[in-house]
């Protein structure tokens, strides 16, 4: 579960302060995918560093499962942050570690005992199902595996948030299907809570709960995927969810 309440970020900017985030309100159910989706500099991936503070807010507070994470000092956060996973668009695997190395040094850093590393490093292969590419380098792996082994990565640390940013936007839309179906599996079958940012409608489409709208760093429409039809109120969500490419007149 997160909850953010009048979150605000600004960057010091050429002309004066830029407002990244902009009082944003988001409750996330505990189990559930929150899409979070927008243009180019909307304010997606502030968003989701704000939620494991890798950007500290100026304003607001972070709840994640009920626990306010602006008051932690740096030690309880960097704990805290072990249990909120992440994976990113370029994946951020360690060239010279194989896909298990990788694994092991992220709950090495965690603190996880050395005994407890093998088991937990297959397990998260095994979600994935990619214990045959354990011993690769990053190199040799296809985009779509080394996006699964940057989701084994996250999963290893058992947290109980997932966040992801625009985890399918460098791969192609088949790839696509395979990384949303491992997203979905880990939030269906762990039960882990999902924030996942993209600038597609259809990927969010796929598995999201509810989709929050991002436009100049707020948050200006939910829509909410519960089967009924979708009626979009402002003109960027209308933009969104009709995503057909026209260029003649
Ligand atoms: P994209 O779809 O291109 O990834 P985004 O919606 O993720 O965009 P953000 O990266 O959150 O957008 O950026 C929101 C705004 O904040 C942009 O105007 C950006 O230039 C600015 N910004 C983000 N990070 C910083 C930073 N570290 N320093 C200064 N400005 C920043
Ligand atoms: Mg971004």
């Amino acid at each position: 579960m997160i909850t953010l309440r009048g979150v605000t970020k600004r960057f010091p900017g050429p002309d004066g302060p830029l407002t990244a985030v902009d009082d944003v309100d988001l409750h996330v159910p505990r189990g559930s995918v929150q899409g979070i989706i927008g243009f180019s500099g909307a304010g997606k991936s502030t968003l989701v560093r704000l939620i494991n503070l890798l950007e500290r807010p100026d304003s607001g507070s972070v709840l994640v499962d009920g626990e306010e994470l602006t008051i932690l000092d740096e030690e309880a956060l960097r704990r805290r942050r072990t249990k909120i996973g992440m994976i990113f668009q370029h994946f951020n695997l360690l060239a010279n570690l194989t896909a298990a190395q990788n694994i092991e040094l992220a709950l090495r850093i965690a603190g996880v005992g050395k005994a407890a590393r093998a088991a937990r490093v297959a397990e998260a292969f095994a979600v994935v199902d990619l214990s045959d590419k354990a011993d690769a380098y990053p190199a040799k792996l296809s985009g779509g595996q080394q996006q699964r082994v940057a989701i084994a990565r996250a999963l290893a640390n058992e947290p109980s948030v997932l966040l992801c940013d625009e985890p399918t936007s460098a791969v192609d839309p088949r790839t696509t299907i395979t990384v949303l179906r491992y997203l979905q599996e880990v939030n269906e079958r762990l039960g882990i809570t999902i924030v996942l940012v993209t600038h597609e409608m259809n990927v969010v489409r796929a598995i999201a709960d509810d989709v929050a709208v991002m436009e100049g760093g707020k948050v200006v429409e939910h829509l909410r995927l519960d089967g009924s039809p979708l009626r979009p109120q402002t003109e960027i969500a209308r933009f969104l969810l009709d995503d057909r490419i026209r260029l003649r007149p």
